[in-house]
């Protein structure tokens, strides 16, 4: 028997289409026509390099990557690009890094091992509540990149608009808010950002590179954690993460279907819309996020007592609504509400809320 399903608002990883899922269960245990599992092909055979270049084609498409970017699909998560980047775009050794979360500061840390990395702005002051302004006076402009955390997954802040960093290459961590709005991809060096988020189960990482940045690392790297390496074999070098690039190719056809990036964006902003307004007008659970820096993807919020915190999440749990405990160096509550989160869902949240804060408000 299946069980039901729940409306999982974890940070990741996170909900998948169920559309998705559901041709991945009929196609799990014989493919198309190959007589056997996505899992146990060959990444060289003919039907695995039919998914691979048909993921890629998808993502171009549905980013609009112009030609003279290449799409690698690594390995190693979010965290190990902390340390691929600096190693593969480190020339005079500066880097000026934006600290607006916890996943910024660790990209910032890995970094440093390989050169000098100057704190342009930070919002620690106010436990990344917002996003810093940004003068461009004061960036490097020497610096061998410029990085942002374009959405912060923990905080729940997003950037929207970008800092003009002239030929200074600007990189960022897109894990949580890939495909989840328009971004105009010329005017990054570089995109990386785990699948776990908004692409596919956990275990594939995507980079997005400009051409001009691959094949001149620092010396003595390991080969896998060169660019060129996987760039020079269409991310075939060695075996790639199979089944989460099949799972991704499904993602990305499940997206075109929705109308692509722009029709999600717009059920996006309206889905995360029904939530922020509902919390400025509650009189219990306060956001946490200045509104302007307000992200789609990620909401926190809090009652300001961490017993009615728990009790919220304990009596939301029983109601099918999981997942919404905030990250643990912050508490209180959020909900992440990716691409695959239907409507449906946040209504679901949102009435729940009600219904709890007459009882306790
Ligand atoms: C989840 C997340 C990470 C960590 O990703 P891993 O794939 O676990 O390494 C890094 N940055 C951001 C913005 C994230 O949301």
């Amino acid at each position: 028997m299946q069980q039901e399903r729940v409306y999982n608002f974890s940070p990741g990883p996170a909900v998948l289409p169920v559309e998705v899922l559901e041709k991945a269960q009929k196609q799990l245990v014989a493919y198309e026509t190959a007589g056997m599992s996505v899992m146990e092909m060959s990444h060289r055979s003919a039907a695995f390099e039919e998914i691979i270049m048909g993921a890629q084609d998808l993502l171009r498409q549905l980013m609009n990557i112009p030609q003279g970017y290449q799409i690698l699909f690594l390995q190693g998560g979010a965290s190990m690009q902390f340390s691929m980047v600096p190693m593969n775009l480190v020339r005079g050794g500066k880097m000026d890094f934006v600290i607006t979360g916890q996943w910024a500061k660790k990209a910032a840390s890995e970094a440093a091992r390989y050169g000098q990395v100057t704190t342009i702005a930070s919002s620690a002051d106010r436990t990344f509540a917002y996003i810093p302004d940004l003068d461009p006076s004061t960036f490097s402009p020497d610096a061998d990149y410029f990085h942002i955390t374009v959405n912060n997954t923990i905080y729940g802040t997003r950037y929207t608009s970008l800092p003009d960093t002239g030929s200074v290459p600007l990189v960022t961590d897109m894990s949580s808010s890939i495909l989840s709005e328009a971004y105009d991809v010329s005017r990054f060096g570089l995109i990386y950002a785990g699948a776990q988020k908004n692409i596919g189960p956990a275990g594939l990482t995507i980079v997005i590179i400009r051409e001009d940045l691959i094949g001149n690392p620092l010396p003595h790297i390991p080969t896998m954690f060169d660019y060129k390496t996987h760039a020079d074999n269409k991310s075939l070098y060695n075996t790639p993460p199979t089944f989460g690039i099949y799972m991704a190719k499904l993602v990305f056809e499940w997206l075109a279907a929705q109308g692509g990036v722009k029709a999600i964006q717009k059920y996006n902003e309206d889905k995360a819309a029904v939530l922020y307004d509902f919390l400025d007008n509650s009189k219990l659970f306060q956001g946490t996020v200045d509104k302007r820096d307000r992200s789609l993807m990620n909401v926190p919020f809090v009652t300001g007592n961490p017993d009615v915190d728990a009790q919220f999440l304990k009596e939301a749990k029983r109601k099918g609504l999981v997942n919404l405990g905030g990250h643990r160096s912050v508490g209180g509550m959020r909900a992440s509400i990716y691409n695959a989160m239907p409507r449906e869902g946040v209504h679901a949240l949102v009435d729940f809320m009600k219904e709890f804060e007459a009882q306790n408000g």
